[in-house]
């Protein structure tokens, strides 16, 4: 088998991909290991930027998103006694989109498969070889067991944090930075009405809750919880009791109703550099990870295969090698700024440490609540910085 570019991994950063090389006449193969029916079910990210709902509406996947997609034009944030909304047009002129991973994925396979590039599922033993010279390859093995190889220009690791891209990557040298939180969430999707028109980040002294949505009839709701509790000690009563206590406020309830998925995720920060070894460029969670908190994991993803699709363009076809040359540090900047407001977000609003701690966080969400300087700094960055910064 031949490519121009070898994608492994068809997350939301791997297909991505392939579509926006397609758009500009360059080929693909995408490779993932999971069956088809487990990627599109990976109930994962729901907020999209800005920039993220212009880039899928460009690639022409975005007129599901267009149409079910909810727009959010702000967050409350709340702590005992106070729920304050930040009104993120008024602050910095943009907004968000409600509109969950799995749906993004969906569109993705669907117009791949429909005449898009090859995408083969269910593959195994996934490796990149020879990255370090002009013609790279990615030997696999077939859903039918068959050994593959396929001969490339270029290898994508798109392939997640688990994925084999990056330990090639730092085989060559490079450096991991990881920041594991004494926490995890707890989360739900609830067949129960938002009781709320926007996202609700609350803090409260048991810990931190999230109150989001997928869709007018589907909530999606988060408890702070120690990384060592088992999903199996949280009844749903449990759950519903713990996110009315953490969320009381004066005349409002949390909407209760049926609970269709639950899990406990773990809480962690993360960067490898580089982004690039040879003709092996990582993107999205293949290098680096980020606490929910600020929502940019799957906004990150998008980003970085954005600036990657250009680049490779230009080394493809116009056989100029600046762009590839820039990726890794184009990409680093925009992830270290996320990093840093996904760390600032989760610090600020999940218990730990003493009462000192706690009296510092307060003192910050009553800072964001009432300073519009505050306040802009923290909706520029929820809602998305520019690309390239
Ligand atoms: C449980 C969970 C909940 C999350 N919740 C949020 C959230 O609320 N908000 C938010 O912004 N972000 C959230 N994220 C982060 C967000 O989902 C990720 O940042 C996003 O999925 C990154 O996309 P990606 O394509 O880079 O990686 P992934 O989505 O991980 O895709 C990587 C793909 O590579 C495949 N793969 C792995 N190994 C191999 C292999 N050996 N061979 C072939 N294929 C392989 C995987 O099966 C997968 O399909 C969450 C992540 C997780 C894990």
């Amino acid at each position: 088998m031949r490519t121009q570019v070898g994608i492994i991994g068809a997350g939301p950063a791997g297909l991505l991909l392939s579509r926006l090389l397609a758009l500009q006449g360059i080929d693909s193969v995408v490779l993932e290991n999971r069956s088809r029916e487990y990627v599109e079910a990976r109930i994962r990210a729901g907020i999209l930027e800005q920039h993220t709902v212009d880039t899928l509406t460009a690639a022409g996947v975005g007129d599901r998103l267009q149409r079910q997609g909810l727009e959010h034009r702000g967050i409350h944030l709340q702590y005992p006694g106070t729920r304050h909304t930040l009104d993120f047009p008024e602050l910095c002129g943009r907004t968000v989109w409600v509109y969950g991973q799995t749906e993004v994925t969906k569109d993705l396979i669907r117009a791949q498969l429909d005449g898009g590039p090859p995408l083969l599922f269910e593959v195994s033993d996934v490796r990149p070889e020879d990255v370090d010279g002009d013609t790279p390859r990615v030997r696999f093995t077939d859903a039918d067991g068959v050994p593959q190889v396929l001969e490339c220009d270029v290898v994508a690791g798109t392939d997640g944090f688990h994925g084999p891209s990056r330990a090639v990557v730092q085989e060559a040298g490079g450096r991991l930075w990881e920041r594991t939180y004494p926490y995890a969430w707890l989360g739900i999707l609830a067949d129960a009405a938002p009781a709320t028109d926007e996202l609700i980040y609350a803090w409260h002294p048991e810990g931190f809750a999230l109150y989001s949505m997928r869709s007018p009839t589907v909530s999606r709701l988060y408890l702070q919880v120690d990384p060592s509790e088992r999903i199996e000690d949280w009844s749903d009563e449990r759950i519903w009791d713990a996110l009315d206590t953490r969320m009381a406020l004066e005349g409002w309830s949390v909407n209760r109703g049926p609970v269709t998925e639950k899990s406990i995720l773990p809480m962690r920060s993360f960067v490898s550099a580089p982004m690039r070894r040879g003709r092996l460029f990582l993107a999205g969670d293949a290098a680096h990870i980020v606490p929910p908190t600020g929502a940019k994991g799957l906004n990150l993803a998008v980003a970085d295969v954005t600036l990657l699709a250009q680049a490779l363009v230009r080394l493809l076809q116009e056989k100029e090698t600046d762009l590839v040359d820039s990726y890794s540090d184009r990409a680093l900047a925009r992830v270290w700024r996320c990093t840093h407001f996904s760390w600032w977000m989760t610090s600020m609003l999940h218990r730990s440490g003493d009462d000192f701690d706690a009296q510092l966080q307060l003192s910050q969400l009553r800072r964001v609540c009432s300073s519009e300087a505050a306040a802009r700094e923290l909706a520029e960055n929820y809602t998305g910085l520019p690309l390239e910064l």
